[in-house]
């Protein structure tokens, strides 16, 4: 990359074990940025403390939304060192998300029909928890490598999808190549809006990626999150919420291109996007369609802008909702404690009074800890069914139409609340 274009105010918060502000856009260097919405303070989406442990001092950040005019990228206004974020003990693992494994299975498909893999090509997965998605690419016979930095790693390594427990730099890049050569293929699917130095990841890509090579990401699109008014989804792990129109800046400061692109299902709205060297790669027409339906200019200060108040009144009739519950004595469970229920936790106030205990899937690592910044305990789903609230508040709601169809099944009788995007009793 051209040096001089890298933004010049970037302040790292990696290793100072706080936040620090972001001043300009972290892909263009542009400022100032546009605040969209204030979501107010939030503790980190992925620290849990045990169940009846007394609560501890505890940093809470500004959760700010920002807009670049510039060129397109959505992001928080500050950026908290990933040794907060991302504890060692993250207690996230993709293997237990059906939506997640179907995807991954379904990312392989496409990918090795379009790109034509050989048997030994190596594809290495950048931010690979458990290792669910390289598992796909091992099976029909290709080198596989993961890169986790969290402990979640180890299932990986357990399961003999060999996994390097590092942080993805420029370092680790030359590392890998090194030893295992250059890669065919380098996925990062839900951990390219989440590391700090966006243009210190691209140089790593570019540096292990053969002179042919593809690089797959997946990220939470910024149009699904505004059409959807998807707020719970802007927390302290995201910190880019990406258009295509942003993704195609960033990659031409790196020399590369955008080539094939389509929106996924996944977290209620997710892009997949192939890149690869510019000039390498037929441009396909998916690229300049998803482009020409993206908003700019006054358009997009408009839908920013109706947004903000959306989010505002969405909040609002949550609250009166379950007011009305509460008022008539119900009890109120609710599914789901990925860190987007943190986010709504919080931004519209529900705490241990108002919520009894938050169901998760047997194995889930979270059950038996808190919600963050509460004491809401999680507990495994099987209380919901054996316990019988009155309602059950779908922190999942991105995923309803398969969740309330399964309560039901399971023999739920209280009522399902699905909160966003505008409150409703299925
Ligand atoms: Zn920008």
């Amino acid at each position: 990359m051209n040096k001089a274009l890298r933004p010049i105010k970037v302040a790292r918060a990696a290793g100072t074990g706080a936040s620090t502000v972001v001043e300009c856009c972290q892909v263009c260097g542009h400022a100032p940025l546009e605040q969209v919405l204030s979501l107010g303070y939030m503790p980190p989406p992925n620290r849990l403390t045990p169940v009846g442990q007394a609560p501890k001092q505890q940093s809470w950040y500004p959760t700010n939304f920002l807009y670049c005019g510039l060129c397109g990228l959505a992001q928080l206004g500050v950026v908290i060192d990933p040794a907060i974020v991302f504890p060692p003990e993250f207690p996230y693992t993709t293997g237990n998300t059906k939506a997640l494994r179907d995807n991954f299975a379904e990312l392989y498909r496409e990918c090795s029909a379009m790109l034509g893999l050989a048997a030994g090509d190596l594809v290495v997965d950048v931010g690979s928890n458990d290792g669910t998605l390289l598992a796909n690419f091992r099976t029909p016979g290709h080198r596989v490598l993961g890169i986790e930095p969290t402990d979640v790693g180890d299932i990986a390594n357990t399961r003999e999808i060999p996994t390097i427990k590092r942080y993805f730099t420029l370092d680790v890049a030359r590392e890998v190549k090194r030893e295992h050569g250059p890669a065919s293929v380098i996925t990062a699917t839900n951990c390219f809006a989440h590391i700090e130095d966006v243009h210190g990841i691209m140089e790593a890509i570019v540096e292990l990626l053969k002179p042919d090579g593809v690089f797959i990401s997946e990220s939470h699109y910024l149009m699904s999150l505004l059409d959807g008014l998807q707020y719970d989804t802007i927390y302290h792990e995201h910190l880019r919420y990406y258009s295509i129109a942003s993704l195609k800046y960033l990659f031409q400061m790196h020399d590369m291109e955008l080539f094939h692109v389509r929106p996924i299902p996944t977290h209620g709205g997710s892009i997949r996007v192939y890149a690869a060297k510019r000039g390498t790669r037929t441009i396909e027409e998916s690229v300049g369609r998803m482009l020409a339906a993206e908003l700019t200019g006054n358009a997009m200060a408009e839908k920013l802008s109706a947004f903000g108040r959306q989010v505002m009144l969405s909040k609002l009739r949550l609250l009166s909702m379950l007011r009305d519950l509460k008022e008539k004595g119900a009890r109120i469970a609710a599914i789901g404690a990925a860190a987007r229920a943190t986010t709504l936790l919080h931004y519209v106030g529900l705490d241990e009074a108002i919520i009894d205990y938050v169901c998760e899937v047997s194995g889930s690592l979270k059950i038996g800890q808190c919600m963050p910044g509460t004491q809401i305990p999680v507990v495994d789903e099987a209380r919901l069914f054996s316990d019988q609230p009155d309602c059950a508040l779908l922190f999942s709601w991105h995923i309803a139409d398969q969740l309330a169809p399964m309560l039901k099944a399971k023999q739920f009788r209280g009522r399902i609340i699905v909160p966003l995007p505008m409150p409703r009793i299925l």
